[in-house]
């Protein structure tokens, strides 16, 4: 492609590339029809250093859709592998382009990467495109969950191809502009130990730790230290997902980062009624990712990287397993201190008593059993409005308030310090599953007013005074249950 993009500010850097050849794939998008601008992150755009002027400009655009490069751009496939709902298979980037590493104003180094750019050599049967529902979908959840502070892949845009994409249906396609820490992925160990021999397992790692932790090239057992840190971030970040009732998915290990980012926002969605057994995916049948089994899935995919890492860990295999079960076992507790932690500050609670676990599980068992909506209980609790949960006059609820508030009297902290603590851990507003249908059926007609709202109310989650209440609310339950789709 010789047309290039040159006044964004794109400053695009090429360090994955400098990684052996059999992890990546030199690959041009492929060009669409009519390239139109959906909506663009201005917010995103500054913290990356580009210009949205200049985005929104014909060019600007025309590189949102590939068929224009950006600046100093290199585009990839990035190849991977993974276990999908248990089977090992190669993937690979089937649909999406990495254009290029995006230098920020920070110093960060951020992946800009094109989903829905056309055919790669890795795209087994698909057409290499995507609709324009699902790549909206992705931006609204994504963005929503940069907000409430929750490491996640971002998105820069969407642009309309003005070619249709083939589905169930006819759709719209679209390309998302998909940002990233970096775009490793448990997969991307699965592949280096699977055909990259021991060398080109130790330029991943290397690669890796360099990229996303370069404090741990000092340690005497970098690798280990890279398992473990790894391991640390997702516990820490499955946590994080409990705790707003998030519900990923499709936690295959090719949708695991390195980073510790939130990836892949296919089936993803948040739970209204508590359930652990809760699941939305339409594919997973058996809820192999239901919400409550996001944290022991979570260890599942870190034992997939630990064994590839393996012959990086101790020439002798036996030692290599010890210490790969060692830095495995840590997961439990750090994912219970980081859930933990969590859930004090939904509570209030700035100190640690050792009967908090007790008294967080003891309140989410009596919303199951009242189908409590999770994110307006610790809602309505923060507001101090208990008796507006579907648990109210039930006799234990009244018992677990008196636990929990004399709980509260025992910290020497006044009740709006613990309010305040309360609003900060507890969101008014997530991205209800029915609001944003109705975002996405509006803008499938040409009307983008509907998400504009619902994005601005979802940059300000944890805004008690500016919530509207049409967003904080769940919607009227549906006749059928929510269902949302992979891959689209
Ligand atoms: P995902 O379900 O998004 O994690 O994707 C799993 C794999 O399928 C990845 O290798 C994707 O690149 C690939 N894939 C998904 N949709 C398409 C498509 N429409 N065309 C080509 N490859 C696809
Ligand atoms: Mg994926």
């Amino acid at each position: 492609m010789e047309r290039t993009e040159t006044r964004a500010g794109w400053r695009l850097e090429h360090t994955y590339a400098r990684l052996p050849e059999l992890f990546w794939h030199r690959q041009e998008p492929v060009p669409v029809a009519r390239p139109e601008l959906v909506v663009l992150n201005e917010r995103l755009a500054l913290d990356l250093g580009l210009d949205p002027e200049a985005l929104r400009a014909p060019e600007g655009v025309e590189a949102l859709a590939g068929n224009r490069l950006p600046a100093g751009a290199e585009p990839i496939a990035q190849a991977y592998a993974g276990h999908q709902f248990g089977y090992f298979t190669m993937l690979g980037d089937g649909r999406a382009l990495l254009i290029g590493e995006q230098r920020a104003p920070s110093g960060a180094l951020v992946d800009i990467q094109l989903k829905g750019s056309g055919r790669t050599p890795f795209s087994r049967g698909g057409d290499g495109r995507a609709a324009l529902g699902p790549m909206l979908r992705e931006y609204i959840i994504s963005e929503a969950m940069h907000a409430l502070g929750i490491p996640t892949t971002r998105s820069l845009a969407v642009v309309k191809t003005g070619m249709p994409v083939i589905r169930e249906t006819v759709l719209p396609g679209a390309v998302l502009t998909r940002t990233a820490a970096s775009h490793l992925r448990v997969g991307t160990f699965q592949y280096a130990a699977w055909r990259g021999g021991r060398d080109g397992l130790k330029a991943l790692a290397d690669y890796a730790i360099a990229r996303h932790m370069p404090e741990v090239a000092e340690d005497a057992q970098p690798y280990l230290a890279l398992l473990r840190e790894v391991i640390e971030r997702q516990a820490a970040l499955i946590a994080r997902w409990m705790l707003v009732g998030f519900i990923h998915g499709v936690m295959n290990t090719d949708n695991m980062t390195i980073s510790g980012e939130t990836i892949d926002y296919g089936p993803c969605a948040f739970m209204d009624e508590y359930d652990p057994l809760t699941v939305f995916s339409s594919i997973d049948t058996h809820g192999r990712y239901a919400y409550g089994r996001q944290p022991e899935i979570g260890a599942w995919n870190l034992a997939r990287l630990a064994e590839g890492l393996l012959p990086l860990l101790h020439e002798d295999e036996q030692k290599a397993v010890e210490l790969a079960e060692e830095a495995l076992g840590a997961y439990a507790d750090r994912y219970e201190h980081h859930w933990l932690r969590g859930m004090r500050a939904k509570l209030g609670l700035f100190d640690e008593e050792e009967e908090d676990a007790a008294l967080a599980l003891d309140l989410l068992e009596l919303m199951r059993r009242h189908r409590a909506d999770y994110t307006l209980t610790f809602y309505d609790l923060t507001r101090g409005r208990p008796e507006e949960t579907p648990m109210r006059g039930a006799r234990e609820f009244g018992e677990w308030l008196e636990r929990w508030r004399s709980r509260l009297a025992r910290q020497r902290r006044t009740e709006a310090e613990a309010r305040r603590l309360m609003e900060g851990a507890n969101p008014a507003v997530i991205p209800r599953n029915l609001r944003v249908e109705e975002a996405l059926e509006a803008a499938a007609k040409g009307d983008l007013t509907v998400m504009e709202r619902l994005l601005a109310a979802l940059a300000k989650p944890y805004d008690y005074d500016a919530a509207p209440a049409e967003y904080v609310a769940p919607p009227p339950k549906p006749d059928r249950p929510y269902r949302t789709f992979c891959g689209t």
